[in-house]
């Protein structure tokens, strides 16, 4: 059967096939990334929502080149049925210029993970990442007695990371801490102090440490954050194009792992080798931190894979409440359709009330 020719125009852009059958005559949604289609946990939790909801929506991997971004923006642009899509890596950044509008904080952050396309065709573009997580922080979870934390005001937070994810979270969280502050420590110092910086002008309350204080602040912070990939699951590409493995490590300490070439026989073996006495470094400097650092402290990791992290581990074990990522990426979903990409659809169902919200998130966690 042949596509129609809205979705014949977006196939074109992509390198996975969409399955026409799954997308009938429904309206459509989706998530644009280099592979979405061989990993992502979006269309699981989306279209579980959408069945339970009895919604004639269908959400979608859409993998596409970095070269065919400006085609798919206006393919999605001129496609009455698209009410928006989810962004991941690696182009929460690159997307933003072929977008019609940002909001004020995807401008602060400068990048975008869901992006509603308005009943005039327009591309608005949001980054909801940091609403997730103080979502998943402050509200209790299906499953949960009680929250992670009651509030975050007042409190200092020590955020480890200042990438993409990081950015999101710092400019949420230091509006969230009122007359706390935020303690910002990077591998490379100058995107902590820069992002410190920015804060700072929109806040006013937030410091860069260099990597080698974190035994100095950590004991003072009322959560602990983990926005850096240090401890995230799979083989990781360097820039150089040689691999490794951040796993082994936990985020309250320095990681330096040797990278190998792709071709390097007996990888895991050979990389465990070469780089054991380094993870041995970390994870002792970072038992000792956990263990001089206050019960009461709460520690937080945005990576789900693995569930737990070698820092979530050693805070568990040394006495600290612990938290991973799937709250945040299931919080941040949910806010998505609901109040983005949906918000309307569900506006004209009578579907537009917190019983809604509540039943997308129970129903994104019976889908992970
Ligand atoms: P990113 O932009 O690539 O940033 C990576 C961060 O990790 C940077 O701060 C980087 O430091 C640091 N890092 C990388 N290798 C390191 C090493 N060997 N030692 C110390 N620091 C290192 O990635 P991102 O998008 O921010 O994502 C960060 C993590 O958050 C990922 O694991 C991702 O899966 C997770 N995440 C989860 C959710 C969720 O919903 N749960 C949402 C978004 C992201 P440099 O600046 O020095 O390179």
């Amino acid at each position: 059967m042949s596509l129609p020719k809205d979705i014949a125009r977006i196939q074109a852009c992509i390198s996975n096939s969409l399955d026409h059958d799954s997308i009938g005559n429904k309206q459509i949604t989706g998530v644009i990334g280099d592979t979405p289609s061989t990993y992502s946990k979006s269309p699981a939790l989306w279209n579980g929502a959408f069945r339970a909801l009895r919604l004639g929506i269908a959400y979608l991997p859409f993998d596409v080149h970095e070269s065919r971004l400006p085609t798919l923006a206006r393919a999605l642009r001129e496609s009455d049925r698209v009410m928006g899509v989810s962004v991941t890596v690696p182009y929460k950044t690159k997307i933003m210029e072929h977008l019609d509008e940002l909001d004020a904080k995807a401008k602060q952050i400068k990048a975008v993970n869901t992006i509603v396309r308005t009943g005039d065709g327009r591309l608005v573009g949001y980054n909801t990442d940091g609403k997730g997580l103080l979502e998943s922080i402050l509200r209790t979870q299906p499953g949960q007695a009680r929250p992670f934390m009651e509030t975050l005001s007042g409190i200092d937070v020590l955020l480890i990371g200042a990438g993409g994810a990081a950015r999101s979270v710092a400019f949420y969280l230091a509006e969230a801490l009122k007359k706390g502050g935020l303690i910002i420590c990077n591998r490379t110092p100058r995107s902590a102090f820069s992002l410190a910086e920015q804060i700072k002008e929109a806040f006013g309350n937030a410091r860069a440490i260099e990597e080698d204080e974190i035994g100095r602040w950590a004991p003072k912070a009322g959560l602990i954050l983990n926005c850096s990939t240090k401890g995230q699951g799979g083989i990781r590409k360097t820039t150089d194009g040689k691999i490794m493995i951040l796993e082994p490590y936990s985020a309250l300490a320095p990681a330096n792992p040797v990278a190998l070439e792709e071709s390097e026989p007996e990888f895991h073996r050979n990389w465990l080798r070469a780089s054991l006495a380094d993870i041995e470094a970390n994870n002792r400097a970072s038992w000792n931190l956990a263990l001089s650092i206050p019960r009461e402290t709460g520690f937080c990791d945005l990576i789900y894979h693995p569930e737990e992290t070698v820092f979530l581990r050693h805070g568990r074990l040394s006495g600290h409440r612990s938290l991973n990522g799937k709250g945040m990426l299931i919080a941040q979903a949910a806010d998505a359709l609901f109040d983005k990409i949906c918000r309307e659809h569900l506006h004209k169902a009578g579907l537009d009330n917190p019983s809604t919200y509540q039943r997308v998130l129970e129903t994104m966690y019976q889908s992970w």
